[in-house]
């Protein structure tokens, strides 16, 4: 069966019975059809949201598919409400990107998904819209005021970092030139569009604590120079208000539910590279609000996400995790020890053993920010029980707790294991949560500390245009502000090609850029793609509707 022929088989209950479990008033919400609904912001409840225990899941480095870290998230949380806890999970929304590109939706998988998922992934509440519009509008601010002749701030077009963005997997528009048709059409100028999870007003929205907070961050938007080299910022073209204005509802989290018919909340949705990768603040918050446990995932492996959410998202927002669930594959595993792509199905123990080094660098990151992890094998059909052994020998040399979970074929079941790993680490109290770096110290002292700690590097090398960014920082007085290095998620490097666990190399900081409105840095190391392209053959082929409104072709 699809995931979607799943979804389908489940009668869903109608929101306001989920949002009485979850502990909100249903005459509270903001009804969007009948499995829908905005919570209100005044349902946080600080004080309440330090007794939660959250739960980050995360995963080693993955193979181009995914390693399951939203399917297990889900799994997660129906397994810890199994056993009597009060559990919520809390992701981030779908991108239309991946959607109609090659990964699919983002709503888990099997018997661990959150419905509705045609829903959720594909528009959803028009989070993603706002954002869009949001962006836009300051995008259209810009070239406007480049065109006035009464207004104008006398921006150098030249130095305008900031783009328009759509959420589609669009190549053509990653460089365009805007202006063009004489002068009652602007100034020409070249620029470009970026998906929209890649837009600043995404990472902004997801660490913005209230509306005033959030009209303060897109105030704070960097938008380039003046000819006589003053920084200009978003508040200087006094766009805050409108833009903020424009996300009044995208700002509040989205109350779903699961396969199990648990609550589960859906919010915002920035890249885990040149973004930090995780839900909105307020979303966990929301969760934290009415739940003993929330769980909840950061974007591709330990190295980028986590990492972010720890240094950036917790430190924001004073937040505390209790445990990380570490999800690996067999198939993952094989992958880094130089199994090819396409034989990932067909038992190869040498492999598999060959790969171990990338489990065991991602288990030393975690120990880094004095977390204790519990290994969740995310049990595909082709795993054999050899394959399995091994990487449980690996765990139980390690003295690090493991369980197999097969909440893909068996939802909330399959975690049980999981989820008393989960408790039994809370409980003990094992966990000291530390952040890896003082946001205080200097900016290269902070890529060095992340460089050679996590991704294990010899050293950080800049380059000539890095170098005159990080003096740029300096001037602008933004050296406190905590880095969210842009990195490949395919390698613990940044080169993609080097799987397992990578030694003796350096990291190449191309160039820095600033994200003030978010709140930090992004020195950027690679190439970075923030406009993806379709694949030949998209998924969107196999998409379809027929007349009673039913879609096929999801997944
Ligand atoms: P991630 O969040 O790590 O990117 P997802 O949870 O979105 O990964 O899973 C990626 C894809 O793999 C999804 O299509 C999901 O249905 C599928 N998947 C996850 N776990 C399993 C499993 N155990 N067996 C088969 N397919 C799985
Ligand atoms: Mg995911």
């Amino acid at each position: 069966m699809t995931d979607l022929q799943i979804a389908k088989g489940v009668s869903l209950q109608h929101i306001s019975s989920i949002a009485e479990k979850f502990g909100v008033d249903p005459y509270n919400i903001e009804l969007y059809g009948k499995y829908k609904a905005k919570l209100p912001l005044n349902a946080i409840n600080r004080e309440k949201a330090q007794n939660s225990n959250l739960i980050l899941v995360s995963a080693i480095s993955p193979t181009p598919a995914g390693e399951g870290k939203t399917t297990m998230s889900i799994g997660l949380s129906e397994g810890l409400n199994r056993l009597g806890k009060k559990s919520t999970v809390v992701l981030r929304e779908p991108s239309l990107g991946p959607v109609f590109g090659i990964k699919g939706g983002a709503t888990g998988g099997g018997y661990s998904q959150v419905l509705p998922m045609e829903d959720i992934n594909l528009h959803f509440t028009g989070d993603f819209s706002a954002i869009e519009k949001a962006h836009n509008l300051l995008s259209a601010i810009i070239d406007n005021n480049i065109q006035s002749k009464t207004n104008s701030l006398l921006l150098d077009p030249r130095t305008i970092g900031w783009k328009r963005v759509m959420d589609m997997n669009d190549r053509s528009l990653r460089q365009i030139i805007v202006g063009l048709g004489g002068t009652t059409s602007g100034v020409p100028r070249e620029t470009g569009f970026d998906i929209t999870a890649a837009s600043e007003i995404m990472a902004i929205l997801c660490l913005a604590e209230s509306l005033s907070d959030l009209k303060k961050r897109l105030g704070n938007i960097f938008v380039g120079y003046t000819y006589d080299k003053q920084p200009i910022y978003a508040k200087d073209l006094k766009a805050e208000g409108a833009m903020t204005a424009l996300l009044k509802d995208a700002i509040k989290p989205n109350l779903v539910q699961t396969i199990e018919g648990n609550p589960a909340i859906i919010h915002g949705g920035p890249f885990a590279n040149i973004a930090q990768g995780t839900n909105s603040v307020i979303a966990t918050l929301m969760g934290m609000s009415y739940s003993d446990y929330t769980v909840t995932e950061a974007g591709f492996g330990f190295d980028l996400g986590a990492e972010k959410f720890f240094d950036i998202k917790c430190q924001s927002a004073g937040l505390t995790p209790k445990a990380v669930v570490l999800t690996t594959t067999i198939r993952a595993l094989k992958y880094h020890g130089g199994a090819d792509l396409k034989s990932l199905t067909e038992p190869n123990v040498e492999a598999l053993k060959k790969g171990l080094p990338n489990l065991e660098k991602h288990l030393e990151n975690i120990g880094k920010f004095k977390m204790v992890p519990v290994i969740a094998i995310n049990k595909f059909i082709s795993d054999t029980e050899e394959e399995i052994a091994v990487v449980k020998a690996l765990a139980a040399s390690k003295g690090i707790r493991v369980a197999l979970a097969n909440v893909w074929a068996k939802g909330g079941e399959g975690a049980e294991e999981l989820a008393k790993a989960v408790v039994d680490i809370v409980s003990s109290k094992e966990s000291s949560f530390k952040p890896l770096y003082d946001w205080n110290s200097s900016v290269t002292d902070k890529i060095a500390t992340i460089a050679t700690e996590i991704y294990g590097a010899e050293y950080v090398d800049y380059t000539a245009k890095a170098k005159a960014n990080l003096r740029k920082i300096t001037d602008l007085g933004l050296d406190h502000l905590p880095v969210c290095i842009a990195k490949t998620q395919k390698s613990l490097s940044d080169n993609p090609k080097l799987l397992g666990r990578p030694k003796d190399f350096i990291i190449t900081v191309r160039e820095i850029e600033i994200a003030v409105g978010a709140g930090f840095l992004i020195p950027i190391t690679g190439d970075i793609m923030r406009m993806p392209g379709l694949p030949t053959r998209p998924s969107s082929e196999g998409i379809d509707i027929n007349d009673d409104g039913e879609i096929t072709g999801l997944f």
